[in-house]
């Protein structure tokens, strides 16, 4: 990536996926290229408008079952596979999870996803899951404890062409089958909401160090941490102490 450049982030159907406030994601990754020096756009794109070509990153969020079957109908056009192919890096929670793999399942019935994604939204929770979800990523990806938030009546199935982004530590997941999320090459899906990148700033770097192709340098994100140990400590607080993972997360101990 020259250094001059501007990276353009899109931001898909901010209308139709937006319920969660995962718009947040692309906010984050511009403002975390700024602090270091480089500029960056977020480009929202709204429903009936192309998928730019350009952009760096292409951004996903949740949303309602109705508005998802429509974003994934106009997104089938091809454009967002072929930034993929180019070697852009999506990142998409949810609903827009669901719509990157090869099909999901509405209240009234089934839907094609783009297939960007080996995975599939077959069956549909009794109950919605809803609640802080928690992830153990993938030792490859070198990040640490995810955390955020799920809720989805859809439950998605991985196949083999992609790997979970980790291990379920509290919450549902993907199927309530211990794997979260789904990676392969550029393109990360979770149901991670929070939004997912305010609350992991790790995940929001390695996004954006696949991006400049290179690591980024550090920035401080005390504040966050602060807010990380608060969101971990009430997801895993009875846990933590039964298994240990105050220190593997570093929650601090208040007595
Ligand atoms: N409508 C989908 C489901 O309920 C996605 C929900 C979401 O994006 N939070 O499974």
């Amino acid at each position: 990536m020259p250094a001059d450049s501007v990276v353009g982030i899109a931001l898909l159907h901010p209308e139709l996926l937006g319920t969660y406030g995962d718009g947040g994601n692309a906010l984050v990754l511009a403002q975390r290229l700024r602090w270091r020096g480089v500029e960056a756009e977020v480009l929202p794109v709204h429903a009936g408008e192309p998928v730019p070509s350009s952009c760096e990153l292409y951004v996903l969020g949740g949303g309602e079952d109705a508005p998802q079957a429509l974003a994934a109908a106009e997104l089938g056009d091809g454009a967002l596979a072929r930034a993929v192919d180019r070697g852009a890096v999506v990142f998409a929670v949810c609903a827009g999870f669901q719509i990157l793999g090869h099909e999901f399942l509405i209240a009234e019935g089934p839907r094609p996803g783009l297939g960007l994604l080996d995975c599939t939204t077959v069956r549909r929770a009794p109950r919605r899951a809803v609640g802080e979800l928690v992830v153990e990523p993938d030792a490859r990806l070198g990040l640490t404890t995810l955390t955020g938030y799920e809720n989805h009546a859809g439950l998605t199935e991985l196949g083999p062409d992609v790997r979970p982004l980790g291990r379920v530590m509290a919450g549902a997941g993907n199927a309530g089958d211990g794997r979260e999320g789904a990676v392969v090459g550029r393109v990360v899906g979770t149901y991670l909401h929070g939004p997912a990148l305010a609350r992991n700033p790790a995940l929001a770097d390695l996004l954006l160090s696949w991006v400049m192709g290179r690591e980024l340098a550090p920035v401080d994100d005390g504040d966050v941490e602060r807010l990380r140990h608060e969101r971990l400590a009430a997801a895993l607080g009875r846990r933590a102490r039964l298994r240990g993972w105050r220190r593997r997360v570093a929650i601090p101990v208040t007595r």
